[in-house]
């Protein structure tokens, strides 16, 4: 048996005792060694999943170390270190024969929910796909920040960025701090973060943002309007999920640039843009979803390399039982992310 954080209903964890998951032939077991909270999770805590149906288990960023291996498993050993992202494509429908494994029809059906637990179990077409075993120089909540920036790297992907000088990262939480770090590290001159929390502007700040702005205290869009001498800017990255945020985006981007819609907002949101602007003034929104193996791969050499600087991004740490008291932390506003060590 096993210790595993369960979401019972919406606002609502228990700790339960459950069985440890049984391997399939290409499954490997994962003794979860940290496991990141992250939106998704504090969203689902909020207001259940539409997916997910109740009770469920919780928790998708983690690394850990192999406890067990199917008989079939090849390239991971018990004892090995390893860094897994929760989902896999089937490699085989609509989307993924056209090369957009992000959008893979099983993705979400198949997607390994339960790192708020002590142990983890890692189907094979993960294994064969988007699991890594660590270097020695990569630690555990390092390696568990693979989920998370896959899903930025895949972001990134999007961005022509060939002629930007001055981006904005909307929103200055962990994905939009992750943004903020690829996009200077990309060689963009002038990087700008709004943001509200000031935990949040804090850590804006330690990450090398050139610019900061309290959008609590000023006027966002106008202090946009003025660092771009009235055009806005070449690149907007939403990372708020939040439709009046996705709007003003729309209104900060300079003609012919591009607004990143990151954040994803609740199923059935509308949202309204300028016409005039977005056909008169060329502008380009782009949807982001997820990540490919390809993203993974690519995220997970920046792990190696230690390209980024996530120590801004991780505000505390806690065991499996305290998780519920960080979740009400984090829905307060008052951090990033929060290690959870079971
Ligand atoms: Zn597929
Ligand atoms: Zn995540």
């Amino acid at each position: 048996m096993m210790w595993s954080q369960r979401l019972i209903v919406p606002g609502q964890l228990r700790l339960e005792e459950v069985p440890v998951p049984e391997l399939g032939r290409e499954d490997l077991l994962v003794r979860v060694r940290v496991a990141l909270t992250g939106g998704t999770d504090l969203k689902t805590y909020r207001r259940g999943h539409p997916l997910f149906p109740l009770p469920t288990p919780m928790g998708h960023e983690f690394a850990g170390v192999v406890e067990a291996v199917g008989p079939d498993v090849s390239g991971f050993v018990p004892g090995d270190r390893i860094a897994a992202v929760h989902s896999g494509p089937c490699n085989a429908c609509f989307y993924c024969e056209r090369g957009q494994e992000n959008l893979c029809e099983s993705l979400v059906r198949t997607m390994v929910l339960g790192a708020f637990s002590e142990f983890v179990r890692i189907p094979g077409f993960i294994v064969r796909q988007n699991a890594f075993p660590m270097p020695d120089s990569m630690g555990f909540e390092e390696a568990a920040f693979l989920e998370p920036l896959s899903c930025v790297v895949h972001g990134m992907t999007h961005l022509d960025l060939r002629s930007v000088r001055t981006a904005v990262v909307v929103g200055a939480g962990p994905i939009g701090l992750l943004y903020a770090q690829l996009l200077k590290r990309e060689g963009v001159e002038r990087v700008v973060i709004l943001g509200r929390r000031p935990v949040r502007l804090a850590a804006a700040r330690r990450i090398g943002a050139d610019v900061v702005v309290d959008a609590g205290s000023t006027d966002g869009e106008a202090a946009i309007k003025e660092l771009t001498g009235g055009h806005g800017a070449d690149v907007v990255v939403e990372c708020t999920g939040r439709p009046e945020v996705w709007e003003a985006s729309s209104r900060i981007v300079r003609n012919g640039g591009t607004v990143l819609l990151y954040g994803g907002c609740k199923a059935g949101t509308q949202v309204n843009f300028d016409a005039y602007k977005l056909h008169y003034g060329a502008i380009t929104l782009k949807g982001a979803f997820h990540y490919r193996p390809a993203d993974v791969r690519r995220a997970f050499g920046l792990l190696v390399e230690r390209a980024l600087d996530l120590r801004p991004l991780l505000t505390g740490e806690c065991r499996l039982r305290e998780l519920e008291g960080a979740f009400q932390d984090l829905m307060l506003g008052e951090g990033l992310k929060i290690a959870v060590v079971p």
